[in-house]
């Protein structure tokens, strides 16, 4: 058995991404449909999980606060709703390898033991190719957030968050 549980990508799915990386809140911006989707989800019962790369760290960019700062944000956004926040500061080319970056499937797998998540009931959401691979190796449904012709290895490709949620609340 086991919780239902979506797996979310941060950036370009809860929030605005950027080239050069988001970490300040003058540059934060949740998109309209963000708050609805993350609710009705919730509501719906299942448990919301941010999986995120943040390599800025390992570039010496950005901080672990920053990330933390960031997920409050999206906390206070959006209701409150996420049940956990879990980020890989690193990446190859700066300190170290990691199998929980992405398309690495071990934060995911991480998250769903602590939790005792269903994977057959569960879903990875994200923007990027690599967020799908790293779903599809943890044995769960994906959905691309990207536009209509895109080509991707995902099992549903949708143009928003709130796209993906009426899609997973259709199940
Ligand atoms: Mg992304």
């Amino acid at each position: 058995m086991g919780q239902k549980c979506v797996f979310l990508d941060r950036d370009g799915v809860l929030n605005v991404d950027r080239v050069d990386y988001v970490y300040r809140l003058q540059e934060f911006i949740i998109p309209p449909g963000v708050p609805e989707a993350l609710q009705a989800l919730k509501q719906a019962g299942y448990l919301l999980i941010v999986i995120t790369n943040q390599s800025g760290i390992a570039k010496g960019i950005y901080e672990r606060k920053d990330v933390y700062m960031i997920h409050e944000a999206i906390q206070q956004g959006t209701g409150v709703v996420l049940d956990d926040l879990y980020f890989c500061p690193y990446h190859e080319k700066f300190d170290s390898h990691s199998l929980t970056r992405k398309p690495g499937s071990l934060l995911i797998e991480k998250a769903a033991a602590k939790y005792e998540v269903d994977m057959s009931a569960s879903f990875m959401v994200g923007d990027h190719e690599r967020d799908i691979i790293a779903g599809t190796r943890a044995g769960l449904r994906t959905i691309r957030i990207a536009p209509a012709g895109t080509e991707t290895h995902a099992t549903h490709l949708v143009p928003d968050l709130l796209a993906a949620s009426t899609l997973i609340l259709s199940e």
